[in-house]
C-alpha cells in the first residue's frame, strides 16, 4: 500500500487529507500535527470563519491575490469557491453570503467547519506528532523524521505547515527556493490626533502610496491610530514588500471622491461658489459626503469660517487637492486582528500548479500558506488553501 505523510493539520493539510482519503481510499494517509489541529480556522473571521468568497469566475477571483493570482488561475478552474460551498453544503454545513461577498457558516461559528472536517476525516489518520526533518531517498521515496526521533518512509510528502519559519528553513536546506517573508494585511499608523477624533468614520476612497504604481478602491475606516478598512488592507497586501523595504514609513494619498472625475469635482466646487455664496463652507458640502470628513479636509487652512462666496477661483485648487490627494505620513503598521497573513514562502516558480508537486524534488508537494501566495481579506486566503489542498491530493493520487 502506498503511503503519504501530510505535515501540518491546518486548513490546507486537513482538507487535503480528507480529499486523499475520499478520492484514493487505497492510499495510506497520515496527517501529522505538532500542536492543535485547525487552530487558525477556529479563530478565523473573529470566530465566525470567513470560509471563502462568493466570486465564481476564476478570472475575477485571481485579482484578489497580490501574490499567486497568476498561478492560481488554472487551479481555480478545477476547484473554486462554488466547489467549496457545494462540498460543505453536501456535508450539512449551511452557509450564508454577506452583502460584500464574504461567505460564513450560517451558525456564525467556525466550530461548524471544524466539526464537518473532523467528521469527514477517517479515524486514525490524524497523528499528534511534530516533524523535525525530511530526507529524500534514492528510490524517489522520503524519510520523515519526527520530533521524538522516530522516523517513517513514505511515497510522498505534502508540506502544509503554513508560515512556520522552521519548516521554510528545512526546505531551504533541501534547496527548495523560499521567498523571504514579510507581513501582509495590516493597517496604517498615522500620528495625527485630529484624524483619530474621527475614529469610526467610514467612506469610500481611492488609496495610493507615493512611488508605488498600484491603487486600491473601497471603504476606508478611520481608527484611533490611523487608517484601516478594505481599501487600506488591500493596499497593505499589494505593497507588502515595498512597505517592508521602507520600514513602514511612507506617504499615503487619499482620493475622497473616487467615482467622480477631476473635472466633475471642480465643476461642483465652482457651482457651490456661484450658487451657495452666502453659505458657510464648513456647513455646506456640495457632494454626498460625511460632514465630519469635509470639515477635517478643510480645517487646516482656516477655511471653515469662510462663506463659499468668499473664496477665490484659485483657492478652489486647494480644495480639489484636499479632496483628491489628501496626504498622510504613515509611521508604522498595526496587525489587522481579523485576518493576519504573511507574504513569502515556497517560490511559485518551483512548483507544478497542476499537481502542487515540486519541480525539482519528486514526491514533495505543497499546499496553503507555506507557498508564496496571499490574498486580500475576505475569505480568499482560505480559498487558496482549499484549492491547493484539493489539487495536491489529486496530484499525489495521480502519482501513486
Ligand atoms: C486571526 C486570523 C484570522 C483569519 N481569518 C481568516 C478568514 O476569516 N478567512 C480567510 O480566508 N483567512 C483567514 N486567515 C488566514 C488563514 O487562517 C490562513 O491563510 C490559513 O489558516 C492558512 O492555512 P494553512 O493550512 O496553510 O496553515 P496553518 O493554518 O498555519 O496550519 C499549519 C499547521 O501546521 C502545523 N505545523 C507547523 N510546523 C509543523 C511541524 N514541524 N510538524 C507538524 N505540524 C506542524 C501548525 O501547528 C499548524 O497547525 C486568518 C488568519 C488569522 C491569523
Amino acid at each position: 500500500m502506498k503511503k503519504v505523510a501530510i505535515v501540518g493539520a491546518g486548513a490546507a493539510g486537513y482538507f487535503a487529507a480528507i480529499q486523499l482519503c475520499e478520492q484514493f481510499p487505497d492510499i495510506e494517509v497520515r496527517l501529522y500535527e505538532k500542536s492543535t489541529p485547525l487552530a487558525k480556522v477556529k479563530v478565523s473571521g473573529g470566530g465566525r470563519c470567513n470560509v471563502t468568497h462568493a466570486c465564481f469566475d476564476p478570472k475575477d477571483l485571481i485579482a484578489y491575490y497580490p501574490r499567486g493570482g497568476r498561478e492560481l488561475l488554472g487551479p481555480f478552474h478545477h476547484f473554486q469557491p462554488g466547489d467549496m460551498m457545494e462540498w460543505l453544503d453536501k456535508r450539512g454545513v449551511a452557509l450564508k453570503i454577506e452583502d460584500d461577498g464574504r461567505v460564513f457558516p450560517e451558525s456564525n461559528q467556525s466550530q461548524s467547519i471544524i466539526d464537518c472536517f473532523e467528521q469527514s476525516l477517517p479515524e486514525g489518520v490524524l497523528i499528534k506528532q511534530g516533524v523535525k526533518d525530511l530526507k529524500p531517498l534514492d528510490n524517489q521515496r522520503w524519510q520523515v523524521i519526527f520530533q521524538n526521533d522516530e522516523c517513517d518512509e513514505v511515497d510522498a510528502v505534502l508540506m502544509t505547515t503554513g508560515s512556520s519559519e522552521q519548516m521554510w528553513r528545512l526546505l531551504e536546506r533541501l534547496e527548495v527556493p523560499i521567498v523571504p517573508r514579510v507581513p501582509s494585511l495590516f493597517t496604517f499608523n498615522i500620528a495625527l490626533p485630529s484624524l483619530h477624533d474621527l475614529a469610526g468614520l467610514s467612506i469610500p476612497v481611492r488609496c495610493r502610496i507615493v512611488q508605488f504604481p498600484e491603487e486600491t478602491e473601497g471603504p476606508m475606516l478611520v481608527t484611533h491610530w490611523g487608517l484601516s478598512g478594505p481599501a487600506v488592507l488591500k493596499m497593505s497586501a499589494l505593497a507588502a514588500r515595498f512597505l517592508a523595504e521602507r520600514d513602514y514609513r511612507f506617504t499615503v494619498e487619499i482620493h475622497s471622491l473616487p467615482l467622480l472625475s477631476h473635472d466633475a469635482i471642480e465643476e461642483l466646487l465652482h457651482q457651490a461658489r456661484r450658487n451657495a455664496g452666502r453659505k458657510q463652507i464648513r456647513n455646506y458640502v456640495p457632494f454626498q459626503f460625511p460632514l465630519r470628513w469635509w470639515q477635517f479636509l478643510l480645517h487646516t487652512e482656516g477655511w471653515s469660517d469662510k462663506n463659499w462666496g468668499d473664496i477665490k477661483k484659485e483657492e478652489i485648487q486647494f480644495c480639489l487637492h484636499q479632496l483628491t490627494r489628501l496626504s498622510f505620513q504613515a509611521e508604522g503598521k498595526t496587525t489587522f486582528k481579523e485576518e493576519f497573513v504573511t507574504a513569502g514562502g515556497v517560490d511559485l516558480k518551483a512548483v507544478h500548479f497542476k499537481t502542487m508537486e515540486s519541480k525539482t524534488h519528486p514526491g514533495l508537494f505543497f499546499a496553503g500558506e507555506i507557498l508564496n501566495i496571499d490574498g486580500v481579506t475576505g475569505g480568499f486566503n482560505f480559498q487558496s488553501c482549499w484549492t491547493t489542498g484539493y489539487l495536491a491530493a489529486r496530484g499525489i493520487g495521480g502519482r501513486m
